[in-house]
């Protein structure tokens, strides 16, 4: 199955590079922190701690969560609603990096992802693809950039949204969920041996798109 993992840190281009070879290849973009910003969101709306676990965890079973396409745009479904509007909020960010630390809510988002996976070829972006979700893709890279070009990326991004956010307070998120994502216990963002690792701060999506094209086909 064609299935390539691209792993990394918020920011460093993953969804925009992914979304491209996705077109390219004529294949899925699974976004796997979709997936977990919709739990978060969920938590969140039923008024529990996304910090608690065991408050959390008795909310998992409620949760039937479906990914839908459409126009080639994805869809986080929560119980037939369509979550996809709201889980981009920042404060949605921490929280979802936050709920993503309790085993059962990745237990139970890497099933659903590894479904996906196994019937339909796919980009994958996230944080454990390559090390966990999918040890045995045919394709992995991990994709980087300095905090600071990150915080850029992402406050320009936010800023074209509307939101009136600081740069310093997009990077001092930005620095609290890589260290909340690389140390967790569980599955924790890292970047397999196995990984081909793009710097991408000095480069455009499209060279890092490039880049991966090379080495999908050669
Ligand atoms: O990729 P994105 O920034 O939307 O992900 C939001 C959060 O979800 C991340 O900070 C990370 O904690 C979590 N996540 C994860 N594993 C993935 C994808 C996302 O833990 N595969």
């Amino acid at each position: 199955m064609l299935n390539i993992a691209i792993d990394g840190p918020a920011g460093a281009g993953k969804s925009t590079v992914a979304k491209m070879l996705a077109k390219n290849l004529n294949i899925v973009y699974l976004d796997t922190g979709a997936m977990y910003r919709g739990v978060a969101y969920y938590v969140i709306q039923k008024g529990v701690d996304p910090a608690s676990e065991s408050a959390v965890i008795p909310l998992l079973d409620g949760i039937q969560m479906d990914i839908l396409y459409e126009n080639g745009m994805q869809k986080v479904m929560i119980c037939g609603d369509n979550v996809t509007p709201f889980i981009r909020e920042h404060n949605i960010s921490m929280a979802a990096s936050t709920v993503s630390k309790i085993p059962a809510v990745r237990i139970k988002l890497v099933e659903l992802q590894r479904e996906i996976a196994a019937k339909t070829p796919c980009v994958l972006d996230g944080r454990d693809i390559g090390s966990y979700v999918l040890p045995d893709a045919p394709y992995k890279f991990y994709m980087t950039a300095t905090p600071e070009e990150r915080a850029k990326r992402r406050h320009l991004e936010l800023m074209q949204k509307g939101v009136n956010i600081s740069y310093q307070a997009v990077l001092d998120d930005i620095t609290a969920r890589d260290y909340q994502d690389s140390n967790r216990a569980f599955a924790p963002l890292k970047a397999t041996e196995d990984a081909i690792i793009i710097d991408t701060t000095d480069l455009t999506p499209e060279q890092t798109a490039e880049q991966i094209m090379k080495k999908v086909c050669s």
